[in-house]
Formats: structure tokens, C-alpha cells, sequence
């Protein structure tokens, strides 16, 4: 399929799959196994100024957007999704200072993270606190010059290993929704230190960990955007980040359905090769019916993000469910189709499986994502005049 790329947009996706190819591939199991942050790969992403593509050329990134970014991770998720987490992650911890940050705290911090010299992360959950955002305990009082953190954040992509976290926390109880605000913290400040690394089912390449927060004092200037604008900030994000999250779907599902063809039309049983027989041949037209489906999906959704709508929650939503549910699909059918041999570790299909699960979880899980799809449907055919029967 050719989905017109331009020059620049295939050098992004030949660079990135050859990054893949070369520096993830021959890792990616020993990455899972031994639970290692992938750091000689981000030096690689960086060197390849990757980093930046979608931050604007004046903080030295490549001026590219949400389209562009997809499309390296599509690639870099097609060797392995926890290490395109790792970057990807890098990006939604950005977002909150490129969308609100003042120019100096552009300035300060897009530089670095463009470059890869410094990565970032993005910290919301706490233990009680997943869906439900309303119900975070991390607390930021104001104090003289100071705002002094207190909480734990729990489960945080890239924590321990970023340098700059935009951190979401409670300002003003009292003013319910309109009570959190999002502040930058960096590693080092004092009272800042990091919890729990967790063990994981699968993305074992991407660290997951605890954040807390013990009177951290922090400069006044490093709240992001006006008090009190926390949960826009996060919601605004989460619309740039999640075409991010459905195409790391893509390329996994990508990655299945290749070995899986490449697989069934080598394996021979009843003296033929499987990819012979009607069942096989139906579940690889189902995996690559839905992987394209769902790429085409988030193309376009990432090229008209890229236009700067307002109303984009909706088909952002999309785009993180379908990549989600496809490649949770696409992975289980490749271990299907590999029988035994697909359930040992032999094969790389087994971790993409594994892999798969979070996709549908995080960033918002799958069932918030069609209360979010649902909601807005609701409003948009309240909004018409139009009747249908
Ligand atoms: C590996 C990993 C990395 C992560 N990285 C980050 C990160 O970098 N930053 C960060 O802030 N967070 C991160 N998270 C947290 C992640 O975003 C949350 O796990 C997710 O939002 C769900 O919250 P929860 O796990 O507490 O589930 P819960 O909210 O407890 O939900 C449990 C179940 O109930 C369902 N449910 C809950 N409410 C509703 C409802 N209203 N309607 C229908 N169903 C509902 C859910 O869909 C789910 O199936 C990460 C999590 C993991 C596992």
C-alpha cells in the first residue's frame, strides 16, 4: 500500500527501520530476558536525531509532527515494542511543555529531549489512582518561591532512567477538576528519589517504576501552563500521544504477521507446508486485513492531528483502542499459527504476545478509551439536527 509519503517522511521510515533491523532485532530477547533498559539503543536513536522529529526547529528538533513520530515508531515497534516505548515515552513526557510551557521552559528542556541528550517521562498514576485521575494524592503546595511535592507515582515508563518528569498534582482540593496542575521535575531535585521497579509480563526493555516525592522543593517557575490547568494538560496530551500508542500496535502486529507467513510457508505437515491449508491461510488474511486497517487508521488520524483540531479525542481514542485490540489479535493468532514452536521462546512471536497485553492498558485501558469514543458520540448527534429513522 502507498500512503504517499513524502521524501523526508521515507528517509524517517527507512532510518528507523534500519535502526530496528540492525541495533534491536539482534537484542530485543536478551533486552526481555535479563530486564535491561535498552541505553545503547537510545544513544543510537539520539545520534540519529530522532528525537526530535516532532519538536519545532527553533528548540532543535526537525519540525515534523505527530505523522512523523508515528512513523519511526511503527518501525522501531517492529523489532520491539519496549524499546519503542522507551522513546515514545520520551515524547509524552515532552508534550506537556510543548503545548503549555512558557518560552523558557522550552527553552530549558525541548533542546535536550530533541537531541536525546536528556530523556523524559510522564507521571500521572498512582496506586489509587489509574482511571479514575481525579483520585490523586500527590500534593503541590505553594510555599515562598517554592512549590514542595509530596506522593508517589506508581508504574512510570522511563522512571529512574529520564532526567525531566511533567508530574501531575493537587494544588487546590477544593477546586475539584479544576484543582491539579503539572509541574517539571528533574532528577536530582531534592526529595525527589525513585521507588519499586516493577516486573513485568512483557515490555521488559522499558523500565517501570515509582516516583516519590518527600518535601521535593521545586522552583515556583516550574509549573507548566496556570495553576489548576493539570487535567487539561493531561487530557491534550494524551490526544498528541495516543496515534503514538495505536501504531506501536502496527508495527508489532507487523512484525507477527511476518514471521508468521514466513513461518507457515516453511513448515511442512501431511507433506505439504501449512500456508496450504484454507484455516492458516484465513488467520494471515485476518492479520493483515486488520494491520492494515488499523495503520491506515492511524495515519490519517496522525496527519490530521497534525492540522491541530479541536476535536480530536475522539479518533485519538480510536487510534489507541484498534492498534491495541489488533495487535493483542494479531500476536495471539502468530503463536497460533506456529503451534508448539510458537510457544517457546525459540521464536520471537511468544514475547510479542506477551508484549501485546499492555497496549490495551496503558495510556488509558481500552475500556476508558470506549467511554471516551461513546461520550462523544453522544454530544456530536445531540449537536445535529439530522433524525436517522
Ligand atoms: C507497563 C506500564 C507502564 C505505564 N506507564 C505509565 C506512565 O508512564 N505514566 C503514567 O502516569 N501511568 C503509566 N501507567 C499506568 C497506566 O496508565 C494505568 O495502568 C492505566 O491507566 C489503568 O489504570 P489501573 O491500572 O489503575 O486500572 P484501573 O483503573 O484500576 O482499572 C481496572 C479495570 O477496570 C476497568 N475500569 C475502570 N474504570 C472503568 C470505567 N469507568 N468504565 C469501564 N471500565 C473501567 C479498566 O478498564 C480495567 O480493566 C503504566 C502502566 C503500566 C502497566
Amino acid at each position: 500500500m502507498d500512503y504517499f509519503l513524502t521524501e523526508e517522511q521515507r528517509m524517517i521510515q527507512d532510518l528507523s527501520a534500519q535502526i530496528a533491523k540492525e541495533k534491536i532485532r539482534p537484542i530485543r530477547a536478551q533486552l526481555d530476558q535479563q530486564e535491561e533498559f535498552p541505553w545503547e539503543t537510545v544513544k543510537v536513536l539520539a545520534q540519529s536525531d530522532l528525537y526530535g522529529l516532532y519538536i519545532p526547529e527553533e528548540y532543535g528538533g526537525m519540525g515534523g509532527g505527530i505523522f512523523e513520530n508515528c512513523l519511526a515508531v511503527e518501525q522501531l515497534a517492529y523489532a520491539c515494542i519496549g524499546v519503542a516505548t522507551t522513546f515514545a515515552a520520551s515524547g509524552l513526557g515532552a508534550y506537556p511543555i510543548l503545548l503549555y510551557g512558557s518560552d523558557e521552559q522550552k527553552e530549558n528542556y525541548l533542546p535536550d529531549i530533541a537531541t536525546g541528550k536528556r530523556l523524559a517521562a510522564f507521571g500521572l498514576t498512582e496506586s489509587g489512582a489509574g482511571s479514575d485521575v481525579s483520585g490523586i494524592q500527590t500534593t503541590a503546595v505553594r510555599d515562598g518561591d517554592s512549590y514542595i511535592l509530596n506522593g508517589t507515582k506508581q508504574w512510570i515508563t522511563n522512571g529512574g532512567e529520564a532526567e525531566i518528569y511533567s508530574i501531575l498534582a493537587i494544588t487546590d482540593r477544593s477546586k475539584g477538576p479544576r484543582g491539579g496542575s503539572f509541574f517539571i521535575l528533574e532528577k536530582g531535585d531534592p526529595g525527589f528519589t525513585f521507588g519499586k521497579k516493577e516486573k513485568k509480563l512483557g515490555l521488559r526493555a522499558s523500565a517501570t517504576r515509582e516516583l516519590v516525592f518527600q518535601d521535593c522543593r521545586i522552583p515556583k517557575d516550574r509549573l507548566i501552563g496556570r495553576e489548576g490547568m493539570g487535567f487539561i494538560i493531561a487530557m491534550k496530551t494524551f490526544d498528541k500521544s495516543r496515534p503514538g500508542i495505536g501504531i506501536l500496535g502496527v508495527g508489532l502486529s507487523q512484525g507477527a504477521l511476518d514471521i508468521a507467513v514466513e513461518y507457515a510457508r516453511k513448515r511442512v505437515q501431511f507433506g505439504k507446508p501449512i500456508i496450504s491449508f484454507q484455516a492458516i491461510q484465513h488467520k494471515l488474511a485476518n492479520m493483515a486485513i486488520k494491520t492494515e486497517a488499523a495503520r491506515a487508521l492511524i495515519y490519517s488520524t496522525a496527519r490530521y492531528m497534525d492540522t491541530d483540531p479541536h476535536d480530536s479525542s475522539k479518533v485519538a481514542a480510536m487510534c489507541k483502542v484498534f492498534g491495541g485490540d489488533v495487535a493483542m489479535e494479531v500476536t495471539t493468532e502468530a503463536v497460533q499459527v506456529l503451534g508448539g514452536y510458537g510457544y517457546m521462546q525459540d521464536y520471537p512471536v511468544e514475547k510479542m504476545m506477551r508484549d501485546a497485553k499492555i497496549l490495551q492498558i496503558y495510556e488509558g485501558t481500552n475500556e476508558i478509551q470506549r467511554n471516551i469514543i461513546g461520550q462523544e458520540l453522544n454530544k456530536e448527534y445531540g449537536r445535529m439536527k439530522d433524525t436517522f429513522f
